[in-house]
């Protein structure tokens, strides 16, 4: 899942300096799973907001709402009472929901509250890895499961450089070499013939937006020409 964190107050503030009427959005969706931007989240913002605005002596209307998921326009009507109220909106789901957001409410500025990180795993609660970033390419099928994009400090697709310590990255004795796993792992299920095989390398700045329909509702969005 996508994982945030939240962004300093002191950030937050700074957006919100102008505006009386401000609306925390908060998302259902992954951010509250990873406790940076659910239910709990928009209230614990607000209360910090009422804080450091009643210190500084300043007063502002700030108000919350939580939709089930800020990426999918569906859930966002139930915010429109609440938007057309609203001076500016602080978003706290990931930078696409943000995003949906100021596309549906052009007129009213809308700000992150969070910093969209990765997309990663659990490991406990409040401790999250990357393993995805989401290249649009993906190679786990001869990397034994292995992401070389996230894993690798260098990205690289095809074998370790040439600085590998060991099992080490060069870069850090406490990092480990991702190439050095994947020779691992590969051997272990009788697969290094996938560590042969070349991958053109990812060309990472003709990369534009994506847009993508998925197999079966092709009928519905894509026109033959
Ligand atoms: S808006 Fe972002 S955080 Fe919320 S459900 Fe969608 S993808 Fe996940
Ligand atoms: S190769 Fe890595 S970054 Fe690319 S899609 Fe697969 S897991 Fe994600």
């Amino acid at each position: 899942m996508i994982k945030a964190k939240p962004k300093p107050l002191d950030e937050i503030l700074s957006y919100i300096g102008p505006y009386e009427d401000i609306l925390i959005a908060g998302c259902g969706g992954c951010v509250s799973v990873c406790l940076a931007g659910g239910q709990k989240e928009v209230n614990i913002l607000k209360s910090e907001l009422d804080f450091a605005l009643r210190d500084a002596r300043e007063t502002k209307q700030i108000s919350g709402y939580t939709v089930e998921r800020q990426c999918n326009a569906a859930y966002l009507g139930e915010i429109d009472a609440y938007a057309e109220k609203a001076d500016c909106m602080l978003s706290m789901a990931c930078g696409a929901g943000a995003q949906l957001l100021a596309e549906r409410y052009p007129q009213t500025p809308v700000f992150p509250a969070v910093n969209t990180i990765a997309i990663g795993v659990d490991r406990d609660i409040g401790l999250y890895e990357e393993r995805c970033r989401a290249c649009g390419e993906c190679v786990l099928a001869y990397t034994a499961g292995i992401c070389p994009v996230t894993r690798c400090a260098k990205g690289l697709f095809n074998g370790p450089c040439g600085g590998t310590q060991g099992d080490r990255c060069e870069i850090s004795p406490e990092v480990p070499c991702a190439w050095h796993e994947i020779f691992e792992r590969l051997k272990a299920q009788n697969r290094l013939e996938d560590i042969l095989r070349i991958h053109k390398p990812m060309e990472w700045r003709n990369q534009i937006q994506r847009k993508f329909v998925q197999k079966g509702y092709e009928n519905r969005y894509l026109q033959e020409d």
